[in-house]
């Protein structure tokens, strides 16, 4: 990340003290928090929220629940979320939590006590005013209302402010679910305009199936697209005339990918390096690194997720000519509804669906173009 505000800054000739500035957080907050267990034993947990800056407006981004989580990565994040706002205008900072634990083994009454207990024990920094957190990998609408109601419990009174994705019954924003995918399939459209190739009939390969990318598969589907390949973190599959999302969705759900019909199992690696027209890392940081890149045949990688390819990555893609639509832009459609969300929890009116997506799209419509001007301009 800080290579990257360098490489950054320099090109746009940004004062040194500013660059210094953006290259740590203001704050990070650590916390280590107890939870009863269903067995009844008691576990220690540990989370952190940094905030990297306020400058513009409150502190906005995610908490992520995650086996892999640290301070370092949250810091990075937070840096991320940062830049996101910009990139779309938002008058919001960055910022970004994470609770190291794995979901996958919790129960329900497990996760509601992490939730509940992480929420308590950042309250004291976080407000409608200071800092708005939101999902990210392995939290949903649920996980929100849970902290959200902590928060209320807390000061006495209903804020619902404090926390966007919530659901949508306490004041979350219809779309929000939705738009994080909605806002980067909007990018690879614009991006396809843009290279004149028609996307009715383009071949996609996804890496993770998680909110973003399950959604993501949905709506190119739906917008012609063929969906060739797709991933989670238990197996790739792929099969050259196309997968069916319904079906893939159910699977999911139910079983597992791996029992898709008629489709062969591939690696991680073999999906990642597919000639597709559009590849999109929708999961975890670093999957392409120096060492896959250069096998990459993608024409146009579309970051879904924060952070999945490297500074050094970068130039070997863009040696090969591959159009990287970078996450700031690619995902940003996540926070911009969360940003509606916090709009509409401010005016106590909500909008219908139709009104947020539309309010997206001119978002996502005119940050790709500003973005794809500045990168010309820049590369040149
Ligand atoms: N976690 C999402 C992201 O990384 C959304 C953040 C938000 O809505 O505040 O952009």
């Amino acid at each position: 990340m800080q290579t990257q505000i360098e490489t950054a800054a320099k090109k746009l000739n940004i004062g040194e003290h500013v660059i210094n500035i953006l290259k740590k957080p203001k704050r990070v907050i650590s916390v280590t928090f107890p939870v009863k267990m269903d067995d009844g034993s008691v576990q220690v947990f540990e989370g952190y929220r940094s905030q990297h800056n306020d400058a513009i407006g409150p502190a906005k981004g995610g908490i992520r629940f995650h086996p892999s989580v640290n301070r370092d990565e949250v810091i990075a994040l937070s840096m991320w979320m940062t830049f996101k706002c910009g990139v779309v205008g938002l008058p919001l900072g960055g910022a970004k939590g994470g609770v190291k634990c794995d979901p996958t083994q919790l129960s329900t009454g497990e996760l509601e006590r992490i939730s509940r207990a992480f929420m308590e024990a950042i309250a004291g920094f976080v407000g409608p005013d200071k800092d708005v957190p939101a999902p990210d990998v392995y939290t949903n609408p649920q996980v929100m209302g849970w902290m959200m109601d902590t928060y209320c419990r807390m000061n006495k009174s209903f804020v619902p402010g404090v926390i966007t994705g919530k659901p949508v019954i306490i004041g979350g924003s219809l779309g929000r679910h939705e738009a994080t995918a909605r806002g980067c399939v909007l990018t690879v459209r614009e991006a396809m305009k843009e290279m004149h190739k028609p996307l009715a009939g383009a071949t996609v390969a996804i890496q993770g199936f998680g909110n973003a990318g399950r959604i993501a598969a949905r709506l190119l589907s739906e917008m012609g697209c063929r969906i060739v390949a797709v991933s989670d973190s238990k197996c790739a599959i792929y099969k050259q005339d196309g997968l069916d999302v319904s079906l893939l969705e159910r699977l999911k759900d139910e079983a597992s990918l791996v029992h898709y019909n008629g489709a062969t199992l591939i690696s991680q690696d073999e999906l990642l390096a597919l000639n597709v027209d559009v590849l999109i890392p929708a999961a975890l940081e670093n999957v392409i690194t120096a060492q896959n890149a250069g096998d990459v045949q993608a024409s146009i990688i579309a970051e879904a997720a924060n952070g999945p390819t490297t500074p050094e990555v970068d130039r070997i893609l863009a040696s090969k000519g591959i159009l990287v639509i970078p996450d700031i832009l690619a995902n940003a459609g996540g926070v911009t509804v969360s940003y509606f969300e916090g709009v509409q929890n401010v005016m106590n009116y909500y909008w219908s669906e139709e009104e947020v997506n539309s309010k997206l799209e001119q978002v996502m419509v005119s940050s790709y173009a500003k973005v794809s001007r500045m990168a010309k301009e820049h590369s040149r």
